[in-house]
């Protein structure tokens, strides 16, 4: 696999976002991901699918969505994941 991803579960800032489920290692994940704007809502099924609709989710919020506090926030989980904090 190249590249891990990072969804956002529950976001518990609102009640839009990425949710990922993954009950165990023998199922197949399930994702879901809306976004404020109600421009973007999918659901996916499977570890392709689910990836994909992160990534694709990932990037409305980042570059597509009408509304800048989106953008912002995606900017800066983008931001977060090319710089990873150290843990210490
Ligand atoms: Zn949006």
């Amino acid at each position: 696999m190249s590249g891990r991803i990072t969804p956002t579960i529950c976001d518990p800032d609102h009640g839009f976002g990425i949710r990922v489920r993954l009950d165990s290692p023998k199922t197949l994940p399930v994702a879901d991901a809306d976004c404020r704007c109600g421009q973007f809502a999918e659901s996916a099924e499977g570890e392709v699918a689910v990836q994909s609709l992160v990534i694709r989710a990932e990037r409305h919020m980042r570059d597509d969505c009408p509304l800048p506090e989106v953008r912002a926030a995606a900017a800066l989980r983008d931001w977060r994941r090319r710089h990873p904090t150290r843990r210490t």
